[in-house]
């Protein structure tokens, strides 16, 4: 997604560990415009999959995610980060390691939001090692549900979620593929 890809070139700038930091318009600061613009590449990706709902996970997943859900007309669930009063009732849980964070904690989706039968689409801002990713088809499939795609706005594809996620079978989108960030380059994949 030119559009996507620009803003990363203009903005985004790399942290050690091979952390691309694009706070100023997903991660921190949200540019809403842009947010509704993935929604729909989304939407015009997946358009010959039947989707009953999007999954993404707390927190910088939700506005893309959000911007699917509204484009394709079902709800949205994110799964939760943290235990809480909210959430003392029935629920899936699956553990997943942040990348950015290097611990590992469960995520939580309310057994309610699931409904077994249901086809579901992943989103997420970032794909690195996939853990996040394939911890949220895990937690989906507790509840019955088919994962009929993960859509990624930014995949690393020098780390090895994409081909974790194919290996398992899964179809993945991404709408910019980041081929290195060797010396703070940021190189994309050529399409
Ligand atoms: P994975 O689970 O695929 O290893 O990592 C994906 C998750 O880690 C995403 O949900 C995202 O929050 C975070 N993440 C991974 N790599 C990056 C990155 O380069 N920059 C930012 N901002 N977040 C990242």
């Amino acid at each position: 997604m030119e559009l996507l890809k620009q803003r990363i070139k203009e903005e985004g700038f790399c942290l050690p560990g091979n952390i691309l930091k694009v706070d100023s318009f997903l991660n921190h600061q949200i540019d809403p415009q842009l947010s509704l613009a993935m929604g729909k590449e989304f939407a015009r990706l997946f358009v010959d999959v039947k989707v009953d709902k999007v999954v993404t996970v707390e927190s910088s997943g939700i506005a893309i995610a959000l911007a699917v859900a509204a484009e394709l007309g079902t709800k949205l669930v994110f799964a939760r980060k943290h235990q809480s009063a909210l959430m003392e009732e029935d629920r899936y849980a699956c553990p997943i390691t942040s990348f950015t964070k290097k611990e590992t904690k469960n995520v939580y989706i309310l057994k309610k939001f699931l409904t077994a039968g249901e086809k579901v689409l992943i989103i997420d801002d970032f794909l690195a090692d996939g853990n996040a990713a394939l911890g949220l088809c895990n937690i989906v499939e507790q509840g019955g549900c088919e994962v009929v795609g993960i859509g990624i706005a930014i995949e690393k594809s020098f780390q090895r979620g994409a081909e974790r996620i194919r290996e398992a079978g899964y179809r993945l989108e991404s709408l910019a593929r980041i081929k290195s960030l060797s010396d703070c380059k940021i190189e994309f994949v050529e399409e």
